[in-house]
């Protein structure tokens, strides 16, 4: 039985049972620290504040401010980033990134396993 892999994934199948249990013992060694998980992407954009006679009600926005998209049950929400903490939150995004991707091939790794009758 072939599962279905993404492009970005190496062909598992070819590889032997010994092989992707290295792998997989890899990639688990390498997780961060969870406690730092941001899930979500950044975006930056400018505002209008509604003041009566602001130069933003001609146009001229405020702004670039930061704001964190993030998934809240089946809603997207924009969460404010003060300018001074955006690098760190951009840094946890990235990271959490990675680490998303790690799970995605463990347990790509885990399927092929299965497939194979050696889950263990
Ligand atoms: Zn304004």
């Amino acid at each position: 039985m072939r599962m279905p892999y993404k492009a970005s994934d190496i062909n598992l199948s070819q590889l032997s049972s010994r092989q992707l249990r290295d792998r997989r013992r890899r990639l688990a060694a390498r997780f961060p620290d969870l406690e730092e998980m941001v899930l979500g992407s950044l975006q930056s954009q400018h505002r209008s504040c509604g003041k009566e006679g602001c130069r933003c009600t001609r146009g001229e926005l405020h702004g670039p401010y930061v704001y964190l998209a993030v998934r809240v049950g089946r809603r997207n929400r924009l969460v404010y980033v003060p300018a001074e903490l955006a690098d760190e939150v951009q840094r946890r995004v990235a990271l959490s990134q990675r680490v998303q991707a790690s799970l995605a091939q463990i347990s790509a790794i885990n399927l092929e396993l299965l497939a194979r009758g050696e889950l263990d």
